[in-house]
């Protein structure tokens, strides 16, 4: 049993917390508060999460925000715990792994009436750490808060992040660094690998009991179905092949698809070595540490469905035979690719489907692959060639090329299939869908080095811009430009 923090000195942030994967009882974590760092202050903020959350933003600037927001005072409500859970880390069982460095507040109810999970990362050391000092640096706290934000911006499923806060206690890492705390927020932090866990261990009821939690709480519709366990399956297939094809299309990298960083919700979670593509290389590798390309840009969608394999083996004592979790399985093969297809003639502004419209978009990628073309800036020059928006003359697009001829050829097929098309709609749904900035490395570092100077003015400016990444907002070119030189010698690793 936990004893919720409601002790005289806790502190009442006047939200309605209700705490309910702590009921699922002491075989699923190991309650423990956070540890406190020393004198925290403030790096970043949500507004738009605190709304969501209902809470007080006053709290996100105060002195008392920033001690509670770091895990240094009791918040009143809350039943602090680090989960357990397993899995498969780069292709191989990696056995028991756990919160090792997040500690799970517990569950808000929102204005809205939806359950917020809220944790803390990089709080101190968990019975989960193994060999890590539980804590999280300055410079991956503010990639994981500005990438959550930047991937809601775009309307891609994610868990958010309300706020940052640093602290000047030196952490090793390569170099030594300094501690920081991202508060997290997601409807639940569940995982794959909270399934695989006791599934690996032959513990069967709570392997169903953490089955019908998530049924009850976030997959209702599966309550009714023949075999809820393989409705399951199937629901978090289909959430997961969507998720996905939403990141190719925006040409995001998550780097460390490991089943333990999988979202049984199919939400975007652990920003780690993520990054999205600057040129068009198919083949990307953004982690430092993964030698052999597992997590490469265009192994996502094969290590999507390898991963629902390790959650279908997980399910299959509940499912009870092979063939209903295979069916389940199987309908990655149509989700996926529909989804991609409806994703990228979204970024062709074709609002229906025609036949040759798979063709189109494989030409396109083949020829920005060709040259690396950057994927963002051909998206939106391509986007404002069709707006003919003023001071974006039509050979924009063309100009990305060496080989202009090869683009003048598909630009020309392209027209073909948008003559019929009412060409202002296309446009509009353009300018939605392809971003005019996305977090790329080098403005995350940029913003990272002023960080480290204590200038969190870069933290701020950046978020403000990836909140709304289809706005113009005039004055900012330099964030939408392409990368410098140096950006690509940016090398970014696991577990920082
Ligand atoms: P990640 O690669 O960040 O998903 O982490 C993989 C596992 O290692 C998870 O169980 C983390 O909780 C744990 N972990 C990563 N970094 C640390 C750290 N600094 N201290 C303790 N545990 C960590
Ligand atoms: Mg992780």
């Amino acid at each position: 049993m936990t004893i919720a923090a409601e002790t005289a000195t806790a502190l009442d942030l006047g939200l309605a917390w209700r705490n309910r994967f702590a009921t699922l009882g002491s075989s699923f974590y190991t309650a423990l508060p956070p540890t406190p760092l020393p004198a925290p202050y403030w790096v970043g903020h949500s507004l738009a999460v605190a709304r969501e959350l209902g809470l007080d933003p006053a709290w996100l600037t105060s002195e008392d925000g920033a001690q509670a927001f770091t895990g240094n005072t009791a918040i009143g409500g809350t039943q602090t715990l680090a989960s357990v859970y397993s899995g498969h880390q780069f292709g191989q069982w990696a056995g028991q792994l756990g919160d090792g460095r997040a500690i799970l507040l517990g569950e808000v109810v929102a204005p809205n009436g939806q359950g917020l999970e809220v944790q803390f990362k990089g709080a101190g050391r968990t019975p989960y750490s193994r060999m890590g000092d539980g804590r999280a640096v300055l410079r991956s706290s503010i990639r994981e808060f500005l990438c959550s934000e930047a991937m809601y911006g775009l309307g891609i499923a994610t868990s958010r992040a309300l706020c940052v806060t640093g602290s000047d206690a030196p952490i090793r890492r390569e170099t030594i660094e300094t501690a920081a705390v991202v508060t997290r927020v997601a409807p639940s932090f569940i995982r794959f690998g909270h399934f695989e866990h006791f599934a690996a261990r032959n513990q069967i009821e709570p392997l169903r009991q953490l089955a019908d939690f998530v049924i009850e709480h976030y997959y209702p519709a599966c309550r009714d179905a023949a075999n809820p366990y393989a409705a399951l399956l199937q629901a978090v297939t289909e959430r997961t092949a969507e998720l996905i094809a939403q990141w190719q299309a925006v040409g995001f990298c998550h780097g460390v698809m490991n089943t333990d960083n999988m979202s049984i919700l199919g939400l975007t979670l652990d920003y780690g070595p993520f990054q999205f593509l600057d040129g068009y290389d198919p083949g990307h590798i953004c982690n430092h540490s993964d030698d052999h390309g597992r997590y490469a840009y265009d192994q996502q969608p094969n290590i999507g469905n390898w991963n629902l394999f390790c959650l279908g083996q997980a399910l299959l004592p509940l499912i009870g035979a092979q063939e209903p979790a295979l069916a389940a399985l199987e309908t990655y093969k149509t989700v996926f690719p529909a989804a991609l297809a409806r994703r990228m003639r979204a970024k062709l502004g074709l609002v229906d489907a025609q036949p040759g419209d798979e063709a189109l978009a494989n030409g396109i990628l083949a020829l920005l692959a060709q040259e690396h073309v950057d994927f963002t800036i051909f998206w939106r020059t391509l986007s404002h060639w069709v707006a003919q928006t003023p001071g974006h003359p039509p050979s924009a697009v063309r100009d990305l090329w060496v080989d202009r001829d090869a683009a003048d050829a598909w630009l020309l097929q392209y027209s073909e299939r948008l003559a019929p098309v009412d060409r202002a709609q296309a446009a509009d749904l353009m300018l939605k869908t392809n971003p005019k900035f996305v977090l790329r490395n080098h403005l995350g570092e940029e913003a990272i080095r002023r960080a480290n100077q204590k200038d969190y003015s870069g933290v701020h400016t950046l978020l403000a811009l990836l909140e709304t990444p289809f706005d113009e907002h005039p004055g900012h070119e330099h964030y939408a430009d392409f990368p410098p030189d140096w950006a690509s010698s940016i090398a970014i690793s696991c577990s920082s």
